[in-house]
């Protein structure tokens, strides 16, 4: 504990003077519309935290680690223009704690429809009382990734429909690759 605690100052200590920027989330798995925002996130800050939740009690189809693997395995491409992406595992602390763990100044979120506004209204209502230091920042993806929902891909997999309009080829796999072997459980 006490050797990542100081690995993350260290890591904080190297960003001094940098705009931190976190985006936390489920990602489970990561989609299209994840990625765009992350890119966008990107022409604001010097370095963006993705912040993997443990999700729990959203019972996640994909384990907190290969989440964090899919993250990484995507991390080149999204780079490629500048910034640096981090992925850390966001367990059992509030957001704006974890966020200043991380020493970051601003919260990245998506918006798609009025649901996420008003979800997202009453957290950030929140989070401006407990930490009037960190302000949240919201983008819209473009308008090809609005609709999709990890939810909602997931949905589409277990009934064997194509997935690869919603994510990366290698999230795709390793998806219609789940959704395959939960079928042989049930079977
Ligand atoms: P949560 O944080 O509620 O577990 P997710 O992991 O699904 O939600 O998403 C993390 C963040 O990304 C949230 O701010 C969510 O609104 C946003 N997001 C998810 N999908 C999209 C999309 N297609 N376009 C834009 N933003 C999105």
């Amino acid at each position: 504990m006490a050797k990542k605690t100081s690995a993350r100052a260290a890591a904080k200590a190297s960003l001094t003077g940098k705009r931190v920027g976190l985006y936390p989330g489920t990602f489970d798995p990561p989609t299209l519309g994840h990625l765009d925002i992350v890119k966008r996130a990107l022409k604001l800050v010097d370095h963006l935290v993705i912040g993997v939740g443990v999700g729990t009690g959203k019972n996640p189809l994909f384990s907190f680690e290969e989440r964090v693997a899919m993250w990484q395995h995507e991390a080149g491409v999204l780079t490629k223009d500048g910034g640096t992406i981090e992925v850390q595992p966001f367990g059992n602390a509030l957001q704006v704690d974890f966020a200043r763990s991380v020493g970051a100044s601003i919260v990245v979120r998506g918006l798609r429809a009025m649901t996420d506004f008003e979800y997202e209204f009453q957290i950030v209502g929140m989070n401006q009382r407990l930490a009037p230091d960190i302000e949240t920042v919201f983008l819209m993806a473009d308008p090809r990734y609005l609709s999709i929902a990890s939810k909602l891909v997931k949905e589409v997999a277990m009934l064997g429909g194509n997935v690869s309009p919603f994510l990366t080829p290698h999230v795709a796999d390793l998806l219609v690759k789940r959704c395959k072997e939960l079928a042989k459980k049930r079977k």
